[in-house]
């Protein structure tokens, strides 16, 4: 809609981020992730998934996801194919007995609503929305399941992991997809923290991972034993069954778990969650100060505790945004865009655990340099 061709803009090499992927999924893989996808290319890929070779890797994917969040022994990974839009229709079957309440702060936590408001064999669900750019906050309410999103990749907004009191045996079920692996959280608070892969962990989309308390097991099971319909690939106790014998029900993307896998390792071998979390907190800090110090620029979340140390939004005043993106993406910096639906004036920026915090310092200094050539 705005401008057809971006000013010729030349940013000096010494100004530009070592890596220019500023994406908030698909993300930034690293190299040595491409590194493990090659070494796997004589073993694993184009084997079958029923062989040791890739049931020992999806074995590796779920003991290092138990470490990475210190899950108690009882707690079960569960892997499926379809990516998290999936895991909603999934848990609409198969986690929400008969009615949810969902908290609505954007465009993908409305969209799990919805996925509930659809389906015939569930109430309507209690909906308490927000505005984009603050997070909703849950109201008690006779539900069984309560739908959280950890953070909301379209608007830059997190919101704290906190169980509801009542009903004390309603599950809470958290949309982890773009938080998991940047952000820290108790189990205590949850029964159910799924995510894709294509975020903070830098590999491929298409699979979902959900990790599941007793509480959530026993609603699987619970849910299931009535034989109530459901798509035998939306079926969480297929799933559950499958993800023990370190399988999925029908074939997964073996490349996707070759480079989880080995973000995991690197996660695990830096310090686990809590270095992941120190570097997001690091990056975030940078970008909303400099966000809050530039006329031009202010951080979209006006309450700093909401504001996402995992995907940063920033409001620009008197320029393009449009603009300082393309000129961006000619300089090798892509993916800077705020969320099509959103229609602000704005830039995204992930802050993945992936992503170098030096490398936020140097966009910045990149946009900074930019606004100047335009003003
Ligand atoms: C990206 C995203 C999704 C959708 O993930 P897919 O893997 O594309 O299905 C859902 N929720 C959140 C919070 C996301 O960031």
């Amino acid at each position: 809609m705005s401008n057809p061709a971006p000013p010729k803009i030349s940013i000096p090499a010494a100004l530009l981020p070592s890596d220019g992927r500023f994406g908030s999924g698909p993300s930034k893989i690293r190299d040595a992730q491409i590194d493990a996808l090659v070494a796997a290319g004589k073993n694993i890929l184009g084997t079958s998934h029923r062989q040791a070779p890739v049931k020992n890797l999806l074995g590796s994917v779920r003991e290092q996801l138990h470490q990475l969040f210190s899950l108690p022994n009882n707690w079960e990974v569960v892997f499926g194919n379809g990516g998290a839009s999936m895991f909603w229709d999934a848990a609409a079957f198969g986690l929400i007995d008969k009615r949810s309440e969902h908290l609505v702060f954007g465009e993908f936590s409305s969209k799990f609503a919805d996925a509930a408001r659809k389906a015939p064999h569930l109430q309507e669900p209690v909906v308490v929305d927000a505005a984009p750019g603050t997070i909703a906050e849950v109201e008690l309410a006779d539900v069984d399941t309560y739908c959280f999103t950890h953070n909301e990749t379209s608007t830059g907004a997190a919101m704290p992991l906190v169980r509801p009191t009542t009903p004390q045996d309603a599950i809470v079920v958290v949309d982890a997809t773009s938080a998991a692996g940047g952000m820290a959280w108790s189990t205590s608070e949850v029964d159910v923290y799924y995510f894709s892969p294509q975020k903070g962990f830098g590999s491929e989309g298409g699979t979902w991972i959900a990790l599941c308390s007793p509480r959530a097991v026993q609603r699987i099971n619970q849910i299931a034993a009535t034989k109530r319909w459901c798509p035998t690939s939306l079926d969480l106790s297929v799933a559950l069954e499958n993800s023990r014998a370190n399988q999925t029900y029908n074939t997964p993307s073996i490349s996707t778990f070759v480079m989880l896998n080995n973000q995991l390792k690197w996660m695990l071998e830096n310090g686990g969650l809590d270095w992941c979390v120190q570097r997001t907190t690091q990056s975030s800090q940078h970008l909303y100060n400099w966000a809050t110090r530039q006329s031009f620029a202010a951080p979209f979340v006006h309450n700093p505790a909401y504001r996402s140390p995992v995907v940063g939004t920033v409001d620009i005043d008197g320029f393009d945004a449009n603009t300082i993106n393309a000129v961006l993406r000619d300089n090798g910096i892509v993916d800077t865009d705020s969320y099509r639906k959103l229609g602000r004036n704005q830039l995204r920026v992930s802050m993945f655990p992936s992503v170098e915090p030096t490398d936020i310092q140097q966009l910045t200094k990149c946009i900074d340099y930019i606004v100047e050539q335009l003003s």
